[in-house]
């Protein structure tokens, strides 16, 4: 069997054209630009990048994006004022403060001082916590873009057994309750599993954020299932490579995302789709719903 790409690069420009529209349509009708702050600690090199490729993402699309960057050595009392600071500012929707925080931060404060209606990263404790009820108001970016490939696929959920392989607060855990809103039946893997192939094998979808390459290997997968590799690690020699062997996997599932260009583009497409929906959100607030309300399927229900 060789595998379906699911190509998440494809998808996010798709959907990236729609936010355009949405963009420009609220800076036509509401004179609002939506606009997003990100704050970058320290300097470690891939969050740059990230940072780097979210704000190019923002331009792309018509977003406002501003970035604040601090040493990393700036106090704790600094960084939650700053976010106090753009949670008041009404041409900032969404705040997005860059992880992991040097270990001196107390990460839960940090997120918790974004305001809900903000926080478009979707890791304030209210939105992790409306995740287990399915009342959150902004999805977290990665999950969301795995749920968004899945259904534009049109791969079910429902019923299926569905395996994930790290159990992250930003990642595998999040997963998991998106996975159990839709009725999957949900396993999920962290270091300490015993026995891992024993839950990877019986995945109808198996979807691994562990941070480990060629932690899944072709033997684990079960004839047929879904593969999801939200793995990004760069290898010595320079490539960037998943957690999933591709190429012997490949041979067994009936779809596979790559990587690079599977879950990465899609998260960030998810940023800006939370952004933009914050943005309408304050309108909304502000002046009353003075638009039509339009928003991808999974985020924010309008209030
Ligand atoms: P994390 O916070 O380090 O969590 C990793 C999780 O994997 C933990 O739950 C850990 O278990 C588990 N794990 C580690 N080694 C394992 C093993 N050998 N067997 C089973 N479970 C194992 O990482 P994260 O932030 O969730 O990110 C995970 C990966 O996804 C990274 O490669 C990251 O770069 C990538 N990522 C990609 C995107 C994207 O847009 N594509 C977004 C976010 C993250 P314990 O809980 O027991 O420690």
């Amino acid at each position: 069997m060789n595998a379906r790409i699911l190509d998440g690069r494809s998808l996010g420009r798709t959907i990236r054209t729609q936010i355009r529209a949405d963009v420009e349509e609220l800076t036509r009708n509401a004179a609002v630009v939506p606009g997003l702050a990100v704050i970058l600690i320290g300097e470690d090199a891939a969050s740059r990048v990230y940072v780097t490729n979210k704000i190019k993402a923002c331009a792309d699309v018509g977003i406002r994006s501003t970035l604040i960057e601090y040493p990393n050595d700036v106090p704790a009392e600094a960084l939650i004022d700053a976010i106090k600071h753009l949670n008041q500012d009404p041409a900032m929707h969404g705040i997005l403060v860059q992880l992991p925080l040097p270990p001196h931060h107390d990460v839960r404060a940090v997120l918790h001082a974004i305001s809900i209606e903000k926080d478009v990263d979707g890791f304030h404790l209210y939105n992790v916590g409306g995740l287990v009820v399915g009342d959150m108001i902004f999805s977290p970016c990665t999950p969301f873009g795995v749920m968004k490939i899945l259904d534009h696929a049109g791969i079910p959920v429902e019923g299926k057994n569905v395996t994930i392989v790290g159990a992250s607060n930003i990642v595998g855990k999040p997963m998991a309750l998106m996975m159990m809103q839709r009725d999957a039946t949900v396993a999920v893997c962290h270091e300490k599993t015993r026995d891992l192939a024993q839950y990877t094998i019986l995945a109808d979808i198996l979807i691994v954020a562990a941070g480990v390459p060629n932690l899944i290997l072709p033997q684990m997968v079960r004839t047929g299932a879904v593969v999801i590799d939200v793995g990004i690690n760069r290898l010595p020699d320079g490539r960037l490579v998943g957690d999933v062997d591709f190429d012997g996997v490949c041979r067994r599932a009936s779809c596979i995302t790559p990587v690079p260009g599977g879950v990465g583009p899609m998260t960030v497409t998810m940023l800006l789709a939370n952004t933009v929906s914050a943005a309408r959100r304050f309108v909304d607030r502000t002046r009353g719903p003075i638009l039509e309300p339009k928003r991808l399927e999974g985020a924010a229900p309008l209030t």
